[in-house]
């Protein structure tokens, strides 16, 4: 089977290390930061930051529209923490300039883990993913507060929270798979692209 080519947005965030991971598994690798760079894609991920520089990028490259009829012709899409913010229909916390992609039927709240935990790793149970819990690293994470009903939730907190969900060829996870060292989160990804 020829290689997957999966683009990683690049406009702010990890991007550098889902690309290292995304190479690791076997997939042709893209950096994305203009529309024309959509082309020909399997799948894009859009990685972890801060959801409202990525919005402002987004925008200023003129990406918010050629991205949403990429992922509507068959493009499949990633978002890992700000970039599952982005992906959702409806943004608790966002700046008011930030605007949603709006790819899943999903509500979620910005920065909804308190201080004291802003930042910490576990290791989560996810579906479909063979071998044991994943590592997650979460970073000033967001929470799924509300899912359509097309919306399936692939792995959960301790506080049956909603960490992973994914509807059809849309797939956002609340925390970081590439910055922990795991990546089967990322074959799980590329697995549900050569299966679509
Ligand atoms: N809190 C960030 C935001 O709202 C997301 C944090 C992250 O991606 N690690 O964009």
């Amino acid at each position: 089977m020829a290689a997957l080519r999966i683009g990683v947005l690049a406009l702010q965030g990890a991007f550098r290390e889902h690309r290292r991971m995304l190479d690791g598994l076997g997939a042709e690798t893209r950096l994305v930061r203009w529309p024309a760079e959509l082309d020909g894609l399997d799948g894009l991920v859009i990685p972890g930051g801060e959801s409202t520089a990525i919005a402002k990028l987004l925008a200023i490259h003129g990406m918010y529209g050629p991205l949403r009829d990429a992922f509507a012709a068959g493009m499949a899409v990633f978002g890992t923490c700000a970039g599952a913010i982005l992906m959702a229909r409806d943004i608790e916390g966002a700046r008011p300039d930030q605007e949603p992609l709006a790819l899943m039927d999903v509500r979620i709240r910005r920065n909804a883990y308190g201080r004291q935990i802003d930042s910490f790793e576990t290791a989560v149970p996810f579906d479909g993913v063979a071998g044991g819990p994943v590592k997650a690293v979460f970073i000033r994470a967001p929470r799924f507060a509300d899912l359509g009903p097309g919306v399936r939730v692939l792995a959960v907190g301790d506080g049956g929270e909603p960490l992973a969900v994914r509807e059809g060829r849309a797939l956002a996870v609340a925390f970081h798979p590439e910055l922990a060292d795991d990546a089967r989160v990322h074959a799980y990804f590329l697995e549900s692209v050569a299966g679509a």
